[in-house]
C-alpha cells in the first residue's frame, strides 16, 4: 500500500472544522483515523490535514523514524479488535521468546502464554539499502488507514504556529500553509518543533530526553534463523548508562537498540565487542553495520500539554518509560481524537477528558522508574545476577501459572503489562522467596 500524499499547497481545508496535525508518525495517524471514524459514527464533519515531511517507504534515514520496532503483544491485540490487522507486508518477524544475556550467563524466557506474539516491524521503508520491495512500513500503513478514512497528508515541515484572531496559524519556509480550529502536536522528541509550542507562551516545554543507539546489522536469513530463531536477544549488563540493550531480528537483518542515560557515537562498537554479544552474533566478519544513528527519546511529560486548540500527544506529550511508546501513541492519539470530536477543543475540555489518560501514563512510569532502579542493582551485582538466571531457569521447567520473576521480566520488557502491575507483582512474597533460594543455590554453587 503507498501513501498518497496531496502536492504542496494545492489543498485549502475548510478553515471552519479544520484540524492541522503535525507529524504522521503513529500518534498523528492514530489520532486522524480514530478522529475521523468517530466523527463519521456522530455524522459531524471534519478536514484532517497531517504535515509530514518524511516519505515513509524509503529505504534509509530520510524516511525512518529511528525505534526498535517491537509492537507489544498487548497493541498487536489492541489493534486487531479495532479491526486493524497488522498485514505480513509489514510484520518482519513473529516473537515468541526472548533470551535473556548476562555476564554471568543466559536464559530462555517463552512467552506466557503460546498464542500471542510480538510483531517486528521497520518505521520507515527499512535499512539503507535493503534489497526487494515486497515489505511496508508500520508509519505509511498507518498513515494510509488514516488517508483512507479521509485524512489530507502534505509533505510539509512546519516551522512556526502563531495565533491570530482565534485562529491557529502555521507557517513553512516563511510562507502560510493553514489556518486551523485545533492543531494536534504529534512532532515526537526527534524535531525542534517543540520549540514553536514553548515560544508561544502557554506553559509547554519540551520533554527531557536521553540518547539511544540504533544500528541495523545485515546478515544472510538463514543465519538469522539459525541463531535467533523467533527470540529477541535482550542485553541486562552491569555497564552504568545503559539500562538495557536488544538484538531484534527482523529477515535477513538485526535491530540492535541500545537504552540508556550514557550513550554516544562509542557506543554501538563497544557493544559489538563485548565476549557475551560475541556469542550470540556471527564470528568474525559474518555481519555488516549497515545504518546506525543516535535518536532522541522521550523520558519524562510536559506538564502543560494543551491549551485552548492546541493539545501535545505522542512523544511530543507523555510515553511509557523505555517501552511500548508505539502502544502510548496508541493510547494518547485515541484519547485526543474521543475529546474533540465528542467534547470540544478548548483547555476545559482536554483537562476534563484527555488529561486523565496523560496523567494515567505519567504516574505509571514512576511504577517503571521504581522497577528500572531495581533491576539496575541486579545488573550490578554479580549474586544477584546470578539468582535472577537460577530462578528464570527453574521456572521455565514449570507450568505457565508458575513462572513469577519469568512473567515480572516478560512483561517489563515487551510492554505487555502496565508498571503498577508489574510493580504489585514484584511485591508478591512467592518471589522473594524464589530469589533468596535462587542466591543461596549461587552462593553455594561459588
Ligand atoms: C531507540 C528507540 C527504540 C524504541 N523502540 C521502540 C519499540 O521497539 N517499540 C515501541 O513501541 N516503541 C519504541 N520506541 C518509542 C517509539 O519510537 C516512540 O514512542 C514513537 O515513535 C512515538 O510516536 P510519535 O508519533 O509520537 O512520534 P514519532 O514517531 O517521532 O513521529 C513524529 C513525526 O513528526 C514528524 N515531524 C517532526 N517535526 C515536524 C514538523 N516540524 N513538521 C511536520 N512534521 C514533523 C516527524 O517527521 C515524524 O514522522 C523507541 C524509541 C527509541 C528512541
Amino acid at each position: 500500500m503507498s501513501v498518497v500524499s496531496s502536492a504542496q499547497h494545492t489543498h485549502i481545508p475548510n478553515p471552519h472544522n479544520h484540524i492541522a496535525v503535525i507529524g504522521g508518525g503513529p500518534t498523528g495517524s492514530f489520532f486522524s483515523l480514530f478522529a475521523l471514524r468517530m466523527a463519521k459514527m456522530i455524522g459531524r464533519e471534519v478536514e484532517i490535514t497531517i504535515y509530514e515531511p518524511k516519505d515513509f517507504s524509503k529505504d534509509g534515514p530520510g524516511g525512518c523514524n529511528r525505534c526498535g520496532g517491537i509492537i507489544s503483544e498487548l497493541l498487536v491485540q489492541t489493534l486487531a479488535v479495532e479491526g486493524i490487522n497488522l498485514p505480513n507486508s509489514v510484520v518482519r518477524k513473529g516473537i515468541n521468546s526472548y533470551k535473556l544475556h548476562t555476564d554471568y550467563g543466559s536464559v530462555f524466557i517463552s512467552t506466557p502464554s503460546l498464542e500471542r506474539t510480538i510483531a517486528t516491524v521497520y518505521r520507515g521503508g527499512g535499512p539503507r539499502g535493503i534489497i526487494g520491495h515486497d515489505k511496508e512500513s508500520f508509519d505509511n500503513f498507518l498513515l494510509s488507514l488514516a488517508l483512507e478514512e479521509g485524512a489530507v497528508h502534505r509533505p510539509v515541515r512546519i516551522d512556526s504556529v502563531e495565533r491570530k484572531n482565534g485562529k491557529m496559524v502555521l507557517f513553512s519556509r516563511n510562507s502560510q500553509v493553514t489556518e486551523a480550529d485545533l492543531v494536534v502536536g504529534a512532532f515526537g522528541v526527534n524535531s525542534t518543533a517543540g520549540k514553536m509550542f514553548t515560544s508561544l507562551g502557554f506553559g509547554y516545554t519540551e520533554p527531557p530526553t536521553v540518547n539511544a543507539a540504533i544500528a541495523e546489522l545485515h546478515m544472510p536469513e538463514k543465519v538469522i534463523a539459525e541463531l535467533f530463531g523467533n527470540s529477541i536477544h535482550l542485553f541486562l549488563l552491569p555497564d552504568r548508562g545503559i539500562k538495557f540493550a536488544a538484538l531484534i531480528p527482523k529477515g535477513s537483518y538485526v535491530t540492535l537498540c541500545i537504552l540508556g542515560r550514557k550513550v554516544d557515537s562509542h557506543t554501538v562498537g563497544t557493544f559489538l565487542q563485548r565476549p557475551v554479544v560475541r556469542t550470540v552474533l556471527p564470528e568474525t566478519l559474518g555481519y555488516d553495520v549497515v545504518c546506525n544513528c543516535l535518536p532522541k527519546m522521550n523520558i519524562g511529560a510536559p506538564k502543560k500539554p494543551f491549551t485552548d486548540s492546541i493539545v501535545m500527544g505522542g512523544d511530543a506529550g507523555s510515553t511509557r518509560l523505555f517501552k511500548d511508546g508505539l502502544g502510548a501513541a496508541y493510547i494518547m492519539g485515541k484519547a485526543i481524537a474521543k475529546t474533540v470530536i465528542f467534547e470540544g477543543t478548548s483547555w476545559k475540555d482536554f483537562q476534563r477528558c484527555y488529561y486523565p489518560i496523560y496523567r494515567g501514563i505519567k504516574q505509571d512510569n514512576l511504577f517503571g522508574r521504581i522497577l528500572y532502579t531495581v533491576i539496575d542493582q541486579y545488573r550490578s551485582s554479580k549474586i544477584l545476577t546470578r539468582a535472577m538466571l537460577k530462578t528464570v531457569e527453574s521456572e521455565q521447567n514449570r507450568g505457565a501459572d508458575d513462572r513469577l520473576l519469568s512473567t515480572i521480566l516478560w512483561d517489563m520488557f515487551t510492554g505487555n503489562e502496565r508498571y503498577r502491575n508489574v510493580f504489585l507483582k514484584s511485591l508478591k512474597p512467592k518471589m522473594h522467596l524464589d530469589m533468596w533460594e535462587g542466591v543461596f543455590s549461587s552462593l553455594g554453587r561459588r
